[in-house]
């Protein structure tokens, strides 16, 4: 008998990596054989981070190939970094898929890769092998791409580079909640170069997914009834939680800093501000300190991810602290270099969660019902600080004063706000109800990951 063997492959950045690790281990627990294609870089991220993903990592085989970048290039050039993908990961691709086959009893049955890896179709064709993709961000988001030609078609954008004509709050279909236009996702990812270079790549990866059976999704139907109506293909499997088996990786590029949850575990339920931004926000030293004194303005107990590159420096953010700060703070302050964030999420302790809404972040503070302010920084997170703040009102905003600063009266106030805010907990429990149930037995998620499951095998 063939034994379906299939080959995950994500975007090789934090936020794709965890959860399709995620996955790819809860394929594993359904008896499928599962290896996940990482990048040079970022496998030697994930061994350097974890020893137990290098001494022991369960049943998923971890493998890498060439992004198409020597490995002490530059990765946060977003766009020099897709251009040496879509050029080069191909070839490499199927050279490895073909080494596999060669050597292992179960060849390569399925492909599944995330959406924006599409190119990976063209290699799964030429080698006859099934397809299915994976999409790390809101339905939203995916709905906004498919619209890409009507958006050029109407003027609203440019035919090359995506920017919009004007900026104005439209609506992509008459049930879809309104969106500005400037928050496009391709016209939030940095210089004019890199738009242009995401937004063509998006045109491609529209053209790569004809044909492609399945479009599985990390978010839940409740949270975006219309965006998966409009997409019946697309299907909610969300969220995607990682489960507590021994030996399973999680796909970390930073080791997690354990001393978090005992940390927390000294505080009382719902006393502790957790504050995190992701693997990409970068902040300068004026937002920094702002962030810092508004901390410590608040008067509460916080946990911090404060990542050796927060600040963009090469030595780490410790000479980045205000003066006498640490001191100040030492009692109630914790910084860590990278948190097990859904455990922290999960903790008891925690009162609300300042995030970058990253759409991890976002959907892992949903599932625990924390009440969350949004500080946004690029991609989709303007629109995920829509959806939070105005769609499900479950958090606040932050505003910037006119030096586009947030200053740290700003966020002490905003964290007042929103912890007097028992609307918004209410809220915040209700939607984890509806997460826990749709990926319960029966629920939407659950059936739809199933169905899956049964099509692999
Ligand atoms: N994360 C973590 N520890 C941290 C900060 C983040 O484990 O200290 C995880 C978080 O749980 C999420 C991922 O990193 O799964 C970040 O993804 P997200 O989409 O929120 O943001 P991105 O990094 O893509 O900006």
């Amino acid at each position: 008998m063939v034994r379906p063997h299939v080959l995950v492959l994500p975007v090789p950045a934090q936020g794709h990596v965890i959860p399709l690790m995620t996955f790819s281990n809860h394929l594993v627990d359904h008896g499928i054989k599962v290896t996940f294609v990482n990048t040079d870089f970022r496998l030697a991220n994930v061994m350097a981070a974890s020893e137990e993903t290098r001494n022991d990592h369960g049943s998923v085989r971890l493998v890498s190939i060439s992004d198409g970048l020597p490995m002490d290039e530059d990765r946060r050039d977003l766009g020099k970094l897709h251009r040496a993908i879509f050029g080069a990961m191909p070839g490499f691709l199927e050279e490895l898929i073909g080494k596999i086959n060669e050597s292992d009893d179960d060849k390569i049955t399925c492909i599944i890769a995330d959406e924006s890896m599409a190119w990976a179709f063209g290699v799964a064709d030429k080698m006859g092998i099934r397809k299915a993709a994976f999409w790390p961000a809101p339905a939203a988001v995916y709905v906004m791409k498919l619209n890409i030609p009507r958006l050029i078609e109407t003027g609203t954008i440019d035919a090359n580079s995506g920017v919009p004509t004007k900026y104005e709050i439209i609506k992509l279909s008459p049930t879809m909640p309104e969106m500005n236009t400037a928050h496009f996702v391709w016209h939030c990812l940095g210089d004019l170069d890199t738009q242009q270079t995401i937004f063509q790549c998006m045109i491609q990866t529209n053209e790569a997914m004809k044909g492609v059976e399945w479009l599985l999704c990390n978010s839940f139907y409740e949270l975006e009834p219309s965006s998966f109506d409009l997409v019946p293909k697309m299907l909610p499997i969300g969220p995607l939680l990682a489960g507590n088996q021994h030996g399973q990786p999680v796909g970390n590029f930073w080791p997690e800093d354990s001393t978090s949850l005992s940390w927390l575990d000294k505080h009382p339920p719902h006393s502790v501000i957790y504050v995190a931004f992701g693997s990409f926000t970068v902040f300068d030293h004026r937002q920094f300190h702002e962030l810092a004194l508004g901390l410590e303005l608040s008067a509460r107990p916080f946990l911090w991810v404060v990542r050796p590159d927060l600040t963009g420096g090469p030595n780490g953010p410790t000479d980045a602290y205000p003066e006498g700060f640490l001191e100040r703070v030492a009692n109630r302050g914790r910084m860590v270099g990278w948190s097990p964030q859904q455990k922290v999420l999960a903790h008891t302790s925690l009162a609300c969660f300042v995030t970058h809404c990253g759409w991890n972040s976002t959907m892992e503070g949903l599932t625990n019902g924390v009440p969350l302010l949004c500080w946004p920084y690029f991609a989709d997170q303007f629109l995920n600080r829509s959806y939070i703040s105005d769609v499900w009102k479950v958090g606040l905003g932050l505003n910037q004063d006119i030096d586009g600063i947030i200053s740290k009266e700003e966020i002490k106030k905003k964290l007042e706000e929103l912890l007097s805010d028992g609307e918004i907990r209410t809220r915040a429990s209700e939607l984890k109800e509806m997460a826990k149930k749709s990926v319960s037995e029966g629920g939407a998620s659950s059936r739809n990951f199933n169905d899956f499951v049964e099509w692999i095998k």
